[in-house]
């Protein structure tokens, strides 16, 4: 039987509506079947690219790379950039396992931590000078925390030698950077992209790029197949060094194609917050649910996180007749929070019915 229910968890999570047209012209195609050397994949890689490029409006100077996850990204960023040290900010699981990774590579792993919640005041934070890289968070999706841009661009003035890294995963495309104060981005594609998951998009400039080489020319090892110049010498002429997710990177592009059409980036920036507005302002009437968040500045647009005084479980059997589902809180946090995806693919019709579902049941 069909399963109708709209998934508001925070990834996987609803899939993009036209994902299903999609996939159905995609098997006609048998995108599953071609060859990732033949001319048709080439036309994928370089059509999705394109697009992607043109939604986040990207500079030139930056090259796009399709890699497996987020998670595989940070393993290829400590790699690919660290000889030694590198700086993290740490307010969740998610950080913290990009942190951990670095230590796990045999690195020096530098840290500044916030609470479960809580978020950074950049101009209180000093990176040390031998951090090679910095990275950052920009939605941590465990804690609905999030980084404002003009936070994020401060730590380059300050810091004018180290590499900036921001995981974009459970946001992008919804912050605007500016790429003059950044060097690196990342997703993967299950979140805002409303996409299976299965494939992570890497972003890198010139100087990641430079970074790599220069590493490899000291015989420092980079890692195998996904090495930054092996991606690039393969993306130069529109393909992977492995057999990649074709599949997705055809939907990834026909998704991208669609958002386009219907305003890109800007005018999905504006219904995500519409939408995130919705929840929050319902959070100020309600009697079960607070913000998880303190600090409204740093509250997530794209995973609305709330303290809730009724078990996630008992919330999820109250949707459950209208055929919904949002995620329960993210590890220690299980019992006491929910998590709430706003992501392109939950449209403000079904965001409305959810909050008046719970004011109307729960109160
Ligand atoms: C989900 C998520 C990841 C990991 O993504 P995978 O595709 O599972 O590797 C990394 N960072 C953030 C912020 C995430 O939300």
């Amino acid at each position: 039987m069909a399963n109708s229910k709209v998934y508001f968890t925070p990834g996987p999570s609803e899939l993009y509506p036209t994902v299903k047209h999609h996939l159905t012209t995609a098997l006609d195609e048998k995108i599953g079947t071609i060859s990732h050397r033949s001319k048709t994949f080439i036309d994928i890689f370089k059509s999705t690219t394109d697009h992607l490029r043109s939604l986040l409006q990207l500079p030139d100077d930056f090259q796009i790379l399709y890699l497996s996850s987020a998670t595989e990204i940070w393993e290829r960023i400590i790699q690919n950039a660290v000889i030694e040290k590198s700086f993290h900010l740490v307010n969740g699981s998610f950080s913290k396992r990009f942190y951990e990774f670095s230590g796990e590579l045999g690195k020096q792993a530098y840290k500044v931590e916030a609470g479960l919640g809580e978020g950074f005041y950049p101009a209180n934070i000093t990176v040390p000078s031998d951090a090679e890289i910095i990275c950052l968070t920009h939605n941590e999706t465990s804690t609905g925390v999030s980084m404002p841009e003009e936070d994020i661009h401060m730590f380059r003035e300050k810091n004018k030698n180290a590499l900036i890294y921001i995981d974009g995963v459970s946001s992008l495309p919804y912050p605007v950077l500016d790429y003059s104060k950044i060097d690196s981005l990342f997703f993967s594609v299950q979140k805002c992209f409303g996409l299976p998951a299965g494939l992570g998009v890497w972003i890198v400039n010139s100087k990641v790029i430079d970074r790599a080489e220069a590493l490899l020319k000291k015989g420092i090892s980079i890692g195998t197949y996904h090495t930054l110049p092996s991606l690039l010498s393969k993306a130069i002429s529109h393909q992977t060094p492995e057999t990649p997710n074709v599949l997705n990177i055809y939907l990834l592009g026909k998704v991208i194609e669609d958002m386009l059409h219907k305003g890109g980036a800007s005018a999905l920036r504006k219904e995500t917050e519409a939408k995130a507005q919705m929840v929050y302002q319902y959070v100020e009437r309600s009697s079960v649910f607070s913000n998880g968040v303190a600090d409204a500045r740093l509250r997530s647009q794209t995973t609305i996180v709330l303290n809730t005084t009724i078990a996630p479980g008992e919330v999820n059997n109250v949707l459950e007749p209208f055929n919904m589902a949002i995620g329960a809180g993210y590890g220690s946090k299980k019992e006491s929070q929910i998590r709430i995806a706003n992501f392109p693919a939950h449209s403000p019709e079904q965001m409305e019915a959810l909050v008046k579902i719970l004011e109307t049941k729960l109160g």
